[in-house]
This record gives C-alpha cells, structure tokens and sequence, in this order.
C-alpha cells in the first residue's frame, strides 16, 4: 500500500513537471499522460524527464549526480536497489596516477593500459582516462569515500597486475588507491549518498526493456515495474545506459546472477552494433567450486600462485612481473599447467593461491574480505592454508561502441555516427579504453570517468526542459506486445533449462583456449538454443506482481543475445590478442587484425552480421601524451 502510494505521488509529480513544460494545465495534461494508451489490456503510464540514466552502479550513480547537479530533471531507472548493483563486489581498488607511494605518472598508466589492451584499446580515450584518474580520485574523496591512508594520512595505493613506472621500464608501479578489500562498497554507497543529496528521481525495481527509437534518435526506453507489474513509457532528451556486463552468460562467473547484458542487448534490439564482444576476462583467482573472486589485491600485497610440484610456476612465464603479470597471461599460465598435469587437488583440476607467509596484520587490515570469503566459500583459514583456485570469467571488454565523451555509436559504410539522444558508460559501454583485456582497477576509475563524462557532455549541449524529439503515440508500444507474447508462452522448455545449456555452452566453446572447431560447434549450439527460446519457451507463471520467472525470462533474452554476438565475434577473429587466445591461431595478427569488431543481431535468433571499425590509434594532444606504438606483449 505504501509503495503504491509511493508510485502515485512520483506519477502526480512527474505529470506536473511535463504540464509546466508544455504549458498546459495540469490536471489535462495528467489525464493525457496516463490515460490514454493501453496494450493487450495493460494500460501505459508515461513519463518525461530531460535525462534518464538506466543502471544505478557506479557508473549510473555517476552519470546521474552530474544530470541532476547541471539541474537536468534526471530519472535513473535500476532493476536493483541501487546498492546492490555489482559495482558493491569489487574489492581490489581504483588505478590513479596519485603518486602517493613512489613517484608517479599518469602517462605510464595511460603507456599500461594501451599494453594492457594489447593495442585494442583506442588511446584518445585511454589518454582522457588515464588523465581524468586523478581528479576523479580527489572528487571521490571529496564525496566522502572512506579510502584506506598510509601511515603519513595520504590514500594508499596496492601493487595490481600490469602496472609499471617509466614505462615498463622502472618496475612494478603501486598506482591502485582502495577501501581495504572492500573498494566497490565504499564507492557505492559514497555515490549513492551523493545521489541523495542531489536530488535524482529513482525508479527502483524497474526494469528497462527497450530502447525508443525515432529516425535514428533514442527518445527515451520502456520499463516494467516489477513491483506491480505496470508497464511505462518514459521520455527523454537523452538516455545513459549504465547496465554493466554479461559475465552470467557463462556457467562459472564472479559477477551478479544479475549481470546480464541488458543494456547491451536493448542496443541490439534497436538495430545498433555491439563491438568487441569476442573479448571476455578470466581472472585468475575464482574460488575452485563457487566463482566466488578473490581479488588480485591478494597478489599485489604479496600472495603468489602454486603448482602441484609447489612450484611458482608464474616465474616461467612472467620473468619479470611474475604473478602480477597482467590476467589473461595469469590465467593462461594456470590452464597451461593444469593441461600438463600440475595442478592440484584429486582431480588436478585447480591451483593453490598462497597467502598463509603474509604477516596477520597486512590479511586483517588489507585483506580482511578475502579473510571472510575463503572462510565461507572454501571452508579456508587463510592464515593456514592456500586457497584453491580457477580462472573464472570476470569482466566483459565489449559492448556498447561510444567515443570517449561517452556518445553512442553506430556505423554505416564505414563512418562513425553518433546516435542522437543516446549515450552508454561503464562495463555496458566500449569506449573502448580496455581493448582485448582490461587491467585489474582500471573498471572502477572508467565507470565513474565516463559516467561523468556522460553527463558532462549532456549537460553542455542540452539546458533543462530542451524540447525532445517529436515522436509517434504509438511509439514503444510494439515492445509490451513483445513483452506479453514472452510471458504468455505455452511452450515445454523452462527458461532455466535453456539458461543453464547456454551457460554450458559459452563455459565449453568459448573458454580461455579457443580454437575454430570448439568455437563453431558452440555457436551451432546456441543457434538451436535460441530456436527453443522462440519456439518452445515456457514461462510458467503468468502474473504480473514481482513475477520472477518473467523476469528471468527477459533477462535470459538479453543473455542469449550477448552470448550469440560473442560467439560470433569469436568465431571470426583468427588470431590471438588479449583475451582472446586461439590455439589455431596463436601470434597476434596487426596487419589483419588491429580493428575493433562489431556485430549486428536484432532481436533472438535472428542472424548475426559481423564487421570491423578502425582502432584509434592518437592520443587527444600528442604534444602532451604520444601514442604508444604497437610491440610484442610481455611481462
Ligand atoms: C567480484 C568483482 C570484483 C571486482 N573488482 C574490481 C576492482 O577491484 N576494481 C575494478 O576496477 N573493477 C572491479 N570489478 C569490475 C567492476 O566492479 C565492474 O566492471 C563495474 O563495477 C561495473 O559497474 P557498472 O556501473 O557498469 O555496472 P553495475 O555495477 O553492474 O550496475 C549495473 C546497473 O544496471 C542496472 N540494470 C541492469 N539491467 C537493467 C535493466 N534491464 N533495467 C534496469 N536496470 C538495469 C542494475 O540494477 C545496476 O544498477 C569487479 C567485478 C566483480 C564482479
């Protein structure tokens, strides 16, 4: 009852605030708003705001307070109680040039992040990050982010994967600031805080299912409210998606069971490209049995990787940075050894990860998380034993294609375009600063660099109450009727059978080691899998009040679609470069290969069109950064 009469008196003020801006009487415009449509028997509520923000992780919540504080009448629409969006889960830290532990230089983040991404990454926005780091350390700071300080009060900053000085010529770099183990939590709730105080209209438990789209231009999404089961049209200027990745398309993840690639999927939907979807992040230390991470933290503060033989293997393979290598060559490394019958457990299946020689003092006050986690997870006291351990998918470098001020955009005949009235932020979006593989701490500095750059953009080029774009009445309607006919399906297959083959089929077919057979027998899979999605599908419960098997449906929806598109991206790439390791193809391919790709699919089962878009290879200003030109990879 309370919550109905919360969603009334949002509605009441969302109508009066849309009166005020066409200058119509309230009470008319009221009726008009929300009485006047209705589909297969639900009627739409609709609503207008100069800008909605579809996520409330870290990058919505960033995007968000920027809209709201540049006085854009801003709604952010979460599936989730903002806090606990996955952005809670990280532990490791935050990369940012800050200096505070030896001297450093944002230029030699921006030099490891280019290496990191193998030559993927485009370096204009890999400048503007790396760059940005460290105000958005300072701003966060400002906000109230409760970071852990060295002895002398400055932020500490950890050891991570992949980070030098002088350009990989000065050694291991100390660049990662963080919450103990704890960083993403901290981060949260400090953003959720700010979001508060500024005033953002929150649409919580709503799920956004399409985009509206008119001539090319997005005017805004349609969203179910699980809550009670309405449907709605909500109109903007402009619209951020900040839905994080698909990390659940595969069987062993460590992201949310409600990282599902919604955003991404919706882009699909409406005709749009996704880029780089083949490149998806194992990280070497998922808790053997759950997935469950345990952040690289544990390395960068002195834990080291063994073997059956008690070996540190990582010494073979990454002379140098040794088990900081960064985590596609960790993870690789692990597989390699488990492959040649040195790993360890019954089956030899997995790999120790050793702490138990840290002092207790850096495990309570560094790591007191990952204390908590093996203890639950694994029945471990880290003080004692090693922890066992797997690589497990972690992060998803494709996505949404925008450039660097966070502009979504699609490609025809080869050009760019920018799609007016939509931008995305986040592990949603491909800036791309992450290229073929993402750095450890490089996530939580781009989720709130570009959702504030988001909002920047937005609120530079539109003041409030802009008039939006003219659009149909009948605009965003085919998407109820697709949404009914799913949660009306009669067929014989759950949607949690079909969900679990997918997994399955991504874990076997598009794994750490990929080859042309494997990969093609998997994207077979997921065709007839896909074909059981729309033909024999059955949701069992047919309501509409916190229905969570239709929820999953539409989620599962969205996962087939993203795992469909990474399949196929897959499939096409035939060389090796990052993340992406093909054992038929195993040298990175420059001449061929030094381009993003892009895959179109529509709506499930439909056939996917693949294609490539050039890399970015110059920084913003060479006089003030160079771009870093292509070599081998080592670490
Ligand atoms: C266990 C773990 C540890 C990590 N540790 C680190 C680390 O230490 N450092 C680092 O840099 N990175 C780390 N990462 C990666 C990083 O945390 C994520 O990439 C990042 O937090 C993603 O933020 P986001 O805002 O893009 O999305 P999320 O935080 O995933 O938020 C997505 C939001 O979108 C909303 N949403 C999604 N779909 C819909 C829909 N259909 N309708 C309405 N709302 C929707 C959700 O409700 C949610 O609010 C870690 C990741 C994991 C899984």
């Amino acid at each position: 009852m309370q919550a109905f009469a919360r969603a009334s008196l949002r509605r009441a003020y969302d109508a009066r605030c849309c009166c005020l801006r066409y200058g119509i009487t309230p009470l008319r415009r009221t009726w008009r708003a929300y009485a006047s449509l209705s589909v297969a028997g639900h009627s739409v509520i609709d609503h207008y705001y100069d800008a909605i923000v579809v996520g409330a992780g870290g990058a919505g919540l960033r995007a968000a307070v920027g809209l709201t504080e540049a006085g854009l009448k801003t709604a952010c629409v979460s599936k989730l109680f903002p806090t606990r969006s996955h952005t809670v889960a990280a532990q490791g830290g935050i990369n940012a040039a800050l200096g505070n532990m030896t001297e450093d230089d944002w230029r030699w983040h921006m030099y490891d992040t280019v290496k990191g991404s193998d030559w993927l990454g485009d370096q204009d926005a890999i400048h503007y990050m790396t760059k940005a780091a460290i105000p958005a350390i300072v701003e966060l700071e400002h906000y109230g982010m409760p970071f852990s300080r060295t002895s002398q009060g400055t932020i500490y900053q950890r050891a991570l994967g992949g980070q030098s000085l002088e350009y990989g010529k000065g050694g291991q770099a100390y660049r990662t600031a963080c919450a103990a183990d704890r960083t993403g939590h901290a981060m949260l709730h400090t953003l959720y805080g700010q979001s508060l105080k500024s005033g953002v209209n929150f649409f919580i438990e709503y799920f956004a299912m399409d985009l509206m789209m008119v001539d090319g231009k997005c005017v805004g999404i349609t969203t179910l409210s699980m809550e009670d089961g309405t449907l709605h049209r909500m109109f903007a200027r402009n619209t951020v998606l900040a839905t994080g990745g698909y990390g659940r398309a595969y069987f062993s993840a460590t992201s949310a069971h409600t990282s599902t690639g919604d955003g991404n999927a919706m882009v699909a939907r409406a005709g749009l490209p996704l880029q780089d979807m083949e490149f998806v992040q194992f990280h070497p230390s998922g808790i053997y049995g759950a997935g469950v991470l345990i952040t690289e933290g544990a390395r960068g503060e002195g834990g080291y990787l063994l073997n059956s033989h008690g070996e540190r293997f990582m010494e073979r393979y990454a002379p140098t940075a040794k088990d900081l290598a960064s985590r596609d060559v960790v993870s690789r490394s692990m597989n390699l050894e488990i492959l040649e019958g040195r790993g360890v457990g019954a089956q030899a299946d997995h790999i120790y990860l050793q702490l138990s020689h840290l002092p207790k003092e850096v495990i309570e006050e560094r790591l007191p998380g990952i204390a908590e986690t093996a203890a639950i997870f694994a029945g471990i006291d880290i003080t004692r034993e090693p922890i066992p351990v797997l690589p497990t998918v972690h992060y998803c470098m494709g996505g949404i294609p925008t450039n660097w001020k966070g502009q979504v955009l699609d490609v025809r005949e080869g050009e760019d375009r920018v799609v007016d009235g939509l931008y995305a932020a986040g592990e949603a979006a491909c800036v791309s600063v992450h290229g073929a593989n993402r750095l450890g701490a490089n996530s939580l500095l781009d989720i709130v660099v570009f959702g504030r750059a988001s909002a920047l953009h937005i609120s530079e080029n539109h003041s409030p109450s802009a008039p939006h774009h003219p659009s149909p009445s009948d605009i965003g309607l085919s998407s109820f009727t697709s949404f009914d006919s799913i949660r009306l399906s009669d067929g014989a297959t759950p949607t949690s059978l079909l969900r679990s083959e997918m997994q399955k089929t991504m874990q076997t077919s598009t794994a750490v080691f990929r080859t042309h057979s494997f990969l093609s027998s998997g994207y077979t899979h997921l065709k007839s899998i896909q074909d059981r999605f729309t033909s024999d599908l059955r949701v069992c419960d047919k309501s509409l009040i916190w229905n969570s098997d239709l929820v999953e449906t539409l989620e599962m929806r969205n996962l087939l679609t993203n795992a469909v598109q990474t399949s196929r991206a897959a499939l096409a790439r035939t060389e090796s470069r990052g993340s992406h390791a093909r054992d038929d193809f195993k040298e990175r391919n420059d001449v061929e290969w030094m381009v993003h790709s892009l895959t179109w699919q529509g709506d499930v089962g439909a056939e996917v069109r693949w294609g490539t878009r050039g890399v970015y290879m110059g920084t913003l200003d060479e006089g003030e950064c160079e771009s870093v030109p292509p070599v081998k990879r080592s670490y």
